[in-house]
C-alpha cells in the first residue's frame, strides 16, 4: 500500500476512535437563484455556490459517500429592504426543497438556514425598528416563523434558525404546529457567537450589495465569546421553548461550550465550523504549511470528542471518504 495511501487509512482510524460515523455529519450547500453557472468562492477554495439544476447531482455525490443530511443556505437573486424573498414560496430554498424531495425523498434529510440576512439591504438578521438601527425582536419572530413554516411546506425536515431573537423557538414551533407540521424539527442556533470567522462566506453572501459587509457588527444579538454564563442561559432557553438540537458555531474555538452543553444539560448538539475556520485550513494548507488532511481530522475529531452529536462542516464530503478507507 502507498504511503499517501496508508497515511489516509490511519486517519480514517482516528476518525472511527472518536466515534465518529457518516450519519453524524451535515454537508451545507449553497444554492443560488441567479444565472446558470456555479460561482467558486474566492475564500473558500473547492466550495461553489450551484444552482438550483445543479443541486441533483450534488445531493447524488452526497448521497453516494453515505451522508443523509444536508443543510441548505440560500442565495437570492435580490435584496430588499425587509428580505422578502426569504418568505417567498418561490424563494430558492422553498424551491431547492421541493425540488430535492421530489427526486431523492427520505435518502436525504433536509435542514435549512432560516434567516433574513442574506435577504435584506442591511445585512442585519433582524428587521429595524422603524428608521432607527435597533432591532425589531417581535417583528423579526413573526417574520422568522413566516419562513419556517414555507419551508417547512415544501418539505424541509429541520428548520434552523439562526437569527438569535428571543423566542424564536417558541413562536416558530407553535406556527408549525399549529399547521400541521408537528414532525418538523427545530435546530435552533442558540450558541451563535459574534465573530469575523463569518466573513469567507459574506464574501459572497453579501459583498455584491453590501459594501461595508466586513463591518457589519451583529453584537447586539449574538454572543459574546467572554460570557459563558449568557451563552448557558440562552441554550438553557431554547431547550425550554421546544428546540430538538441546538448549535454552537462556531465550532473549534468553543469546544468548552459543546462540552459544557453535554454535561449541564445531556441534549443533542450540532457543532458547525464555518467559513472562516475552513478557510484557515485550506489556505494553510495550500501554502503548503500544514497537513491538510491531517488537520481536518483533528479538528473534527475534536468536535466530536468535546461532546458533538451532528457536524456541519465544509469538510463532510473529505471525512466521509476518509472513513471508507479504513
Ligand atoms: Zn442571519
Amino acid at each position: 500500500m502507498q504511503n499517501g495511501q496508508l497515511a489516509k487509512r490511519e486517519l480514517g482510524w482516528l476518525l472511527n476512535s472518536v466515534g465518529l460515523k457518516k450519519k453524524h455529519l451535515v454537508c451545507p450547500i449553497f444554492v443560488r437563484d441567479r444565472g446558470n453557472k456555479q460561482y467558486h468562492i474566492a475564500n473558500m477554495p473547492d466550495v461553489a455556490a450551484i444552482t438550483l439544476e445543479k443541486t441533483t447531482t450534488q445531493i447524488q455525490d452526497i448521497i453516494e459517500l453515505g451522508i443523509s443530511s444536508i443543510m441548505i443556505f440560500g442565495l437570492p437573486a435580490e435584496r430588499d429592504d425587509v428580505g422578502s424573498q426569504a418568505v417567498s414560496q418561490n424563494g430558492i430554498v422553498q424551491n431547492t426543497v421541493r425540488k430535492l424531495k421530489m427526486e431523492f425523498g427520505d435518502a436525504i434529510s433536509i435542514v435549512t438556514d432560516v434567516c433574513i440576512c442574506q435577504y435584506n439591504l442591511s445585512g442585519h438578521c433582524g428587521l429595524f425598528e422603524g428608521k432607527n438601527d435597533l432591532v425589531d425582536n417581535d417583528r423579526t419572530v413573526r417574520m422568522l416563523s413566516d419562513i419556517a413554516l414555507t419551508h417547512a411546506q415544501a418539505g424541509a425536515d429541520l428548520v434552523a434558525p439562526s437569527a438569535m431573537m428571543d423566542g424564536q423557538v417558541t413562536s416558530i414551533r407553535s406556527s408549525l404546529d399549529e399547521h400541521g407540521y408537528k414532525k418538523t424539527k427545530i435546530l435552533s442556533y442558540s450558541a451563535k457567537h459574534f465573530s469575523s470567522l463569518y466573513s469567507p462566506f459574506r464574501s459572497i453572501a453579501f459583498s455584491k450589495q453590501i459594501r461595508d459587509y466586513k463591518s457589519l457588527d451583529k453584537s447586539s444579538y449574538q454572543i459574546s465569546y467572554s460570557n459563558l454564563r449568557d451563552c448557558a442561559r440562552k441554550i438553557e432557553n431554547d431547550i425550554r421553548e421546544g428546540a430538538d438540537m441546538i448549535v454552537v458555531k462556531p465550532s473549534i474555538m468553543y469546544l468548552d461550550v459543546i462540552s459544557m452543553v453535554k454535561e449541564k444539560f445531556g441534549f443533542p448538539i450540532a457543532a458547525q465550523t464555518v467559513s472562516g475556520e475552513y478557510a484557515m485550513i485550506k489556505s494553510a494548507a495550500n501554502n503548503n504549511w500544514i497537513n491538510e488532511n491531517e488537520w481536518k481530522v483533528t479538528s473534527i475529531s475534536a468536535l466530536k470528542r468535546a461532546g458533538a452529536d451532528s457536524i456541519i462542516s465544509y469538510f463532510c464530503k473529505d471525512i466521509a471518504r476518509l472513513l471508507d478507507c479504513r
